[in-house]
């Protein structure tokens, strides 16, 4: 048998879900949620369905022999919906024609634009608390606040941003933060953010607190190599730092859970799309900018140490060696300004992930029961 069905590919099904945010088109419902499998772990349900099918035959719904494979497997030609859309669409063709379903993806797509623009064209990502993702520029920055105008949401809505005050004492501390991929920085909140109507878009004004301390890059460092043992100075250190913080993944580290980035979970949501790239540098931003109280060291630190802000992102290359995945950062360092390094950054699978943080749970618990008896015998 010759290939007989013009599938969408990794990216524009990606690119689907991004431009959809991640809800079904039809029934507007979430198609991204926590598993039942393990408190950490996602389950898609979402799907990228065919406007026109994908081949010929019985069951073949709004198939047009006239479109040629590349149409078909084109991102027009696909819908971003969940699973029961997706077989519903495939029942009744009558009702749910070619045309209603573009119409349908025009306006799902559109109800997530602020302002009637395209959405890539309109500034970069914006993290807000630890829900809402959103694309936009920065407006304003000056002593009194900054002013960010939001055009498209990636995740969270408008209901989230106008809940921003009055849930603010409910998100955990250290996710008071607003990261920005236009500056390449971020912060923590000052106080709970001020979201206005803008015309058809919304704006966010937000104080940040004073940033903490950076390492200088420049000064001596030493530590010792987890691969073999040697002596590593300088920027040496660094990148082992850098690198260890990236390859590890969050909530996989028992004596404290919020180590760690989400880097190899980005990976595999998103490999192939131009997305991880931009979300991979909000990561960092995250790291280099918003500080917490490691274990043993008396005052907060950032996890990234000496940097001040991340200049660029980019993978050159989806794929691993081993295990490892190819980053080529640009960070601008305390004390010694702008710095380009490859990194090396360990990517654990999805099954490794899962065990990891339920391994790590399980620690973590335990150590709280005995800290927990401890207090109660004194
Ligand atoms: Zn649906």
């Amino acid at each position: 048998m010759t290939k007989s069905r013009d599938d969408f590919s990794a990216r524009t099904k990606l690119d689907l879900a991004l431009r959809a945010s991640y809800l079904c088109s039809l029934c507007k419902r979430s198609t991204v949620g926590p598993s039942d499998e393990a408190p950490d772990a996602v389950t898609m349900i979402g799907v990228a369905a065919h406007i026109c099918a994908a081949a010929p035959g019985p069951g073949a719904r709004r198939h047009d022999p006239t479109m040629t494979p590349e149409e078909r497997s084109h991102i027009d030609n696909g819908i971003w919906l969940c699973a029961s859309c997706g077989v519903l669409i495939d029942r009744d063709e009558k009702r749910y024609t070619a045309n209603a379903l573009r119409r349908m993806k025009r306006d799902h797509e559109g109800s997530r634009r602020l302002e009637g623009s395209d959405s890539d064209a309109d500034g970069d990502l914006i993290t807000i608390g630890q829900d809402i993702v959103a694309v936009g520029t920065v407006i304003r920055s000056g002593p009194d606040g900054t002013r960010v105008r939001l055009s498209h949401f990636v995740n969270g809505s408008g209901r989230d941003l106008w809940s921003l005050n009055r849930d603010f004492d409910r998100w955990l501390p250290e996710r008071r933060h607003v990261l920005l991929n236009e500056l390449g920085f971020g912060g923590l909140l000052a106080e709970p953010p001020v979201v206005e109507r803008a015309g058809q878009a919304y704006e966010v004004l937000f104080r940040l607190k004073d940033q903490v301390p950076r390492r200088n890059a420049a000064a001596s460092i030493s530590s010792m190599s987890s691969e073999d043992g040697r002596m590593l100075h300088g920027m040496e250190a660094y990148v082992q730092v850098f690198e260890s913080v990236l390859g590890m993944g969050l909530g996989t580290w028992f004596t404290d859970l919020g180590l760690g980035s989400d880097l190899s979970d980005l990976y595999w949501r998103y490999k192939g799309s131009p997305w991880f790239e931009r979300l991979a540098m909000i990561e960092m931003i995250r790291l280099s900018s918003i500080p917490r109280v490691q274990n043993g060291l008396d005052a907060p630190s950032t996890p990234f140490l000496a940097v001040n802000r991340i200049d660029s992102v980019k993978v050159p290359s989806f794929d691993l060696t081993g295990q490892q995945l190819g980053i080529e950062v640009r960070f601008d360092l305390e004390g010694m300004g702008l710095w380009e390094h490859v990194l090396s950054v360990f990517v654990s699978t999805p099954e490794q992930l899962a065990r990891d943080r339920e391994k790590a749970r399980l620690h973590n618990d335990k150590i709280k029961r005995i800290e927990g008896e401890y207090a109660k015998r004194e």
